[in-house]
């Protein structure tokens, strides 16, 4: 069977539920080899092996770590040359700057934000910021796929996966650039806004930074995450790690709620590939309402109490 290396994408030891998604769809292309870079695999084995790679290449040297993006292209340049049929990373910013890097490496091809792949290696990807989805197949050597979080529906299958320490010499050119400090967010105890399965977001309508407590009640009552437009960080209602579309997070839940935000295809750019969408918003006229499931036409100020309220009770 074909081997499918998958990059575990990994930070403070916790695995990313992405990397989950991608073992996941591996499996269904062939056989799955997860690829961890870096310190801390051992407390991070068990949840790996519950997806099923049957195997996991582990390159533990930390020095792997210390610099941007290029030690684990070569590490996966180096696994790729077995004869690997494809290698899938996370569609984040790092998971595309490792792919982009790594195709070049191969002579391949890259194929980005990519939300399905069939058996044949035919991937089904969000382009021109979801306003197409296409469908793309990469015809030269070894193709590298980036996948966007939340668009697998995870599947477990706990085998006992054989695992293979890995090293690699790096070359000067991948020790170019090295990372001197990183500034680590405060996590809080709302879910990650890439990885969550459910958002609420909230736009210009809610009129201030203060209101932003509406759109949080709500998102507390359905254990979302936080999600905003480029007005309101603009603005500085909200910070900006926290801003949906193409200058800023692209997510992909169960479920995205849009309060007081009109539907700029640069914000639909980050959310439309959502499973579900409802908007509030009191312009019957919204560009919003032309991509949602379910739409309301009215104050936020009014529903999204009502709803939390109404949530709460059940
Ligand atoms: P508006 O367009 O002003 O819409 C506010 C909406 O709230 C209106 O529809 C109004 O009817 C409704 N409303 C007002 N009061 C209420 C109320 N009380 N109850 C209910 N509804 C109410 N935008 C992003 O979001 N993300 C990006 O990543 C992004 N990147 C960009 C990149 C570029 C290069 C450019 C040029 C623009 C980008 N933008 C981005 C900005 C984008 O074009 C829009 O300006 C922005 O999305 C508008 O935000 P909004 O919908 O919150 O505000």
């Amino acid at each position: 069977m074909a081997e499918i290396l998958v990059l575990i994408d990994h930070a403070e030891g916790e695995v990313k539920k992405v990397s989950f998604e991608l073992l996941t769809l591996a499996r269904s292309l062939g056989e799955a080899s997860a690829v961890w870079v870096g310190p801390g695999y051992e407390a991070a084995a068990d949840k790996i092996a519950e997806y099923g790679p049957a195997k996991v290449y582990v390159a533990a040297d930390a020095e792997l770590t210390q610099y941007v993006a290029a030690p684990t292209v070569e590490l996966l340049q180096q696994l790729a040359g077995n004869g690997a049929a494809a290698v899938l990373v996370a569609a984040t910013g790092e998971g595309k700057e490792i792919a982009g890097r790594l195709a070049v490496r191969l002579d391949s091809g890259v194929l980005t934000d990519v939300v399905g792949v069939t058996p044949d290696l035919v991937a089904e990807h969000s382009v021109f910021g979801g306003s197409i989805i296409s469908h793309a197949k990469v015809v030269k050597g070894t193709p590298v796929i980036a996948v966007r979080p939340n668009a697998i529906a995870l599947e477990a299958a706990p085998g006992a996966p054989a695992v293979e320490q890995v090293s690699v010499a790096l070359s000067d050119a991948a020790k170019g650039a090295k990372i001197t400090d990183r500034v680590v967010q405060e996590k809080g105890e709302r879910p990650d806004l890439t990885e969550a399965s459910v958002v609420v977001s909230g736009g210009r309508g809610v009129g201030g930074a203060e209101n932003f407590k509406v759109i949080e009640g709500l998102a507390d009552t359905l254990g979302a995450a936080v999600g905003a437009s480029r007005a309101a960080t603009d603005a500085g209602w909200y910070p900006h790690q926290f801003q949906v579309g193409q200058t800023g997070k692209t997510v992909s839940p169960q479920l995205y709620v849009a309060a007081g935000i009109s539907g700029a295809i640069q914000h639909r750019a980050g959310m439309q590939t959502s499973k579900t969408i409802v908007a509030i918003n009191k312009d019957p006229e919204a560009p919003i309402f032309e991509l949602v499931d379910f739409g309301v036409v009215g104050d936020l100020f009014q529903i999204v109490p009502q709803l939390t309220e109404e949530i709460t009770k059940r």
